[in-house]
């Protein structure tokens, strides 16, 4: 093969953020020359003899091109040792835990981590054994009274969901690490654009990849990357041993997604600032939950670990939880759903959609909030959508 080749085969470590998600695990098809790579839809390999692997890959379950190429993105992306892709983030959560984790070991999480990770957690793994509670990590003090010997795994996510709290996470990694434990971070709601907790402390990252890395709305995925080597053959065991990986098609649109990422999430920042300056701006709102705020209690935490403020944000109405339901159902660009992460704007009620499973727990939210995920359609049309359903619930 000729230079071309050999310059796609360099390690993309020497480049900036930008160019290592448009390359990294992108070279052209050696074959053809085609630019981007095939989609690899197959189940198995032909063998050249028993055990004649071509480039490694036997069965689709163990591995395949596509989602191999997405892995080597997706560890470029965090400046990982490593990377797997799965068929969900829960998919990647559970494959991660039932990895490092055994009978008796204790969790330690946020106590205002994504639902379905506190669910996983306390309904599915409590069960075979694993114990979880919850702490507000925002103090390191009442992290470090509430780890015990049996502590491997301290799991945080900043900025949080629905209220956007930032977590310090170099403060919080050196106290993980004090205790004996691992620091994971769920990197989903910042994305590697903004934020890169592996360089700040932490030993692994997750992803919901259906959110900013996929970036459209139209694939689910999840990612698990490393800092170094400690953990990668177990959790891969569990990857191929209970087969929760990303289909073809599936890594393929993720890949085609993150090369945009980049340029989307700068959009996404900077809408999402504009309209939390307008809420803030408005009586309707009594609550504007944006770390870009200066008056965030979060902001200068951000500001130092972050490189924006990303495209989520929460807004609390001052008339109550009977008024946020009805702004959640008042807009027309904006459109109710859960997820988030895609170009489109989305709006949604938390107490009864995406945090509905935790209402009454330690994990409740307030019950006056909407969450938006803000898109990067014109702004202007943006905030006179809000405008409008301000209006609308108003008059009613
Ligand atoms: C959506 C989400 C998950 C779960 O990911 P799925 O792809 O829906 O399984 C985990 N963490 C965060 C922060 C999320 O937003």
């Amino acid at each position: 093969m000729r230079g071309a080749h050999r310059t796609y085969r360099k390690a993309m470590t020497d480049r900036a953020f930008a160019t290592r998600a448009i390359h990294a695990g992108q070279q052209p098809d050696p074959l053809t020359g085609a630019i981007i790579p095939p989609i690899y839809q197959a189940s198995t390999h032909v063998q050249d003899g028993i055990g004649g692997y071509r480039g490694g890959f036997e069965y689709n379950r163990a591995g395949n091109p596509t989602r191999s190429s997405l892995e080597t993105q997706l560890a470029a992306l965090e400046g990982g040792a490593s990377a797997l892709s799965f068929a969900s983030g829960l998919a990647a959560e559970d494959a991660l835990l039932r990895g490092i984790l055994r009978p008796g070991d204790h969790v330690l999480l946020g106590n205002d981590v994504y639902g379905g990770t506190y669910r996983l957690l306390t309904k599915v793994l409590a069960p075979w054994g694993i114990e979880t509670t919850t702490v507000d990590l925002q103090s390191a003090d009442a992290v470090r009274a509430a780890v015990r010997p049996e502590t491997k795994i301290v799991w945080l996510e900043t900025p949080s969901n629905p209220l956007l709290k930032i977590v310090d996470i170099a403060v919080i990694a050196e106290a993980a690490h004090t205790a004996g434990a691992i620091l994971v971070v769920d990197n989903t709601f910042a994305s590697p654009a903004l934020q890169q907790p592996l360089a700040l402390g932490a030993d692994v990252v997750v992803h919901s990849t259906t959110k900013y890395l996929g970036g459209h709305s139209d694939v689910l995925g999840g990612a698990v990357v490393f800092g170094d080597d400690r953990f990668v053959e177990q959790v891969k065991f569990q990857q191929f041993a209970v087969g929760a990986v990303s289909a073809p098609l599936d890594a393929w649109l993720t890949t085609r997604g993150i090369k945009t990422l980049a340029v989307r999430v700068r959009q996404h920042s900077e809408n999402a600032q504009a309209i939390a300056e307008w809420a803030a701006s408005r009586p309707e709102f009594a609550d504007v939950f944006y770390p870009g705020l200066a008056s965030h209690p979060g902001h200068e935490i951000a500001a130092r670990q972050m490189s924006g403020f990303g495209g989520m944000l929460s807004l609390g109405l001052s008339a109550g939880p009977a008024a946020a339901r009805a702004f959640a159902e008042s807009t027309s660009v904006f459109q109710l759903a859960e997820s988030l992460g895609g170009v489109e704007s989305l709006i949604g009620y938390p107490p009864e959609m995406t945090h509905a499973s935790v209402r009454g727990t330690a994990l409740a939210v307030p019950e006056n909030i909407v969450r938006l995920s803000v898109g990067i359609e014109d702004v202007a049309d943006l905030i006179a959508d809000l405008e409008e359903g301000l209006a609308r619930i108003a008059a009613s």
